[in-house]
């Protein structure tokens, strides 16, 4: 396996002014020093509460937002660091699919419209060929060519995602960015496509970074997954580790809140105290010592490194200093 995109201690803190002077008075720690990799044609999904930095991830991987510090390699280049007439270049490989395709896309304009500004872009597709392209599209993503003349609130939530989907894989992006790209969807309807994106997955060899908070979504949709945590990654493992095998309390926690069909194989329900704190001034040590059942005072001074679990499922890694502990029982969580 090759790896398409690394990111390595990638930060993005948003300043907060104040005072008379508007000064910076303090930052917003919205992504705190991350490193992972996605693997070329697979799915790594991000997972976690809102808030907790996904959406940040996504937009500084393709520089919507310029990150504090970091490097974005991909195919070799770090995006960071590029000049502008590069990135430019560059962007045709990186795409992006948002929760509401309306945010992104012209009410104004007509699907042909669309399509075709999106062609425009670099040139991708020379003018006279566009038409031809537009119909293949269409195709590709369940769409019919009478709908080219359509405009956006003509179609229903479902379709206006197939659009957008249409409209990314329009320059023949390589890498795609899916920010909660179902979430607003209807339950039959997500599922429709997501399977309408991992078929795209194969018969295009796309790569896909998966934000989403929703953990059913992530498990029909990923090969390996990402916890993030307050500006962290608290754990990354293939899929199976993380939802059979979890190490992390903050992963367990999230797990053990979703019912299975099978009570015997409930997780047992982990209880957090309070709520996610504020990303202003994240608590010391573990960020998640606040509300974390096993936590000691190591916890509130010293901050866990990604270390390599026991799992059997390949590189699994967590950020705790008690995994071993908590897995033999030897901790208990005070409840
Ligand atoms: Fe909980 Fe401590 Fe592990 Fe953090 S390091 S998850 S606070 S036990
Ligand atoms: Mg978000």
């Amino acid at each position: 396996t090759t790896k398409l995109l690394e990111v390595n201690n990638l930060k993005q803190y948003f300043p907060i002014k104040g005072g008379i002077l508007g000064r910076t008075i303090n930052h917003v720690k919205a992504v705190d020093n991350i490193s992972f990799y996605v693997n070329e044609g697979e799915t790594l999904s991000i997972v976690g509460e809102s808030g907790c930095g996904k959406s940040t991830t996504g937009r500084a991987i393709l520089r919507l937002d310029k990150p504090t510090s970091g490097e974005v390699i991909f195919q070799g280049e770090d995006l960071l660091s590029i000049n502008q007439r590069k990135l430019r270049k560059k962007r045709k490989d990186l795409q992006i699919i948002f929760q509401d395709p309306y945010a992104s896309i012209n009410p104004r304009q007509t699907v042909r419209q669309i399509l075709d500004e999106a062609m425009g872009i670099q040139n991708v597709v020379p003018k006279p060929k566009r038409l031809d392209r537009m119909m293949e599209l269409l195709q590709t993503v369940g769409l019919g060519s009478h709908q080219l003349d359509r405009f956006p609130h003509e179609f229903s939530g479902g379709q206006r995602q197939r659009i957008g989907i249409a409209r990314a894989l329009a320059v023949n992006p390589k890498f795609i960015i899916c920010d909660e790209s179902v979430s607003a969807l209807d339950v039959s309807i997500q599922a429709q496509v997501l399977n309408l994106l991992k078929q795209l997955q194969r018969d295009l060899n796309l790569t896909y970074l998966f934000i989403s908070h929703d953990l059913g979504v992530v498990r029909h949709i990923s090969n390996r997954v990402a916890v993030m945590y307050l500006g962290k990654v608290v754990e990354i493992g293939e899929k199976e580790a993380i939802f059979d095998n979890p190490k992390h309390p903050y992963t367990k926690s999230l797990l053990s809140a979703i019912p299975v069909p099978n009570p015997r194989k409930q997780k047992e329900r982990i209880v957090l105290k309070g709520d996610v704190p504020s990303p202003i001034d994240p608590p010391s040590g573990c960020r998640f010592h606040t509300r974390c059942p096993f936590a000691s005072d190591i916890c509130k001074t010293e901050t866990p490194k990604l270390r390599q679990t026991n799992s059997m499922e390949g590189t699994h890694t967590a950020a705790c200093h008690f995994i071993e502990e908590i897995e033999s029982g030897q901790r208990q969580p005070f409840y």
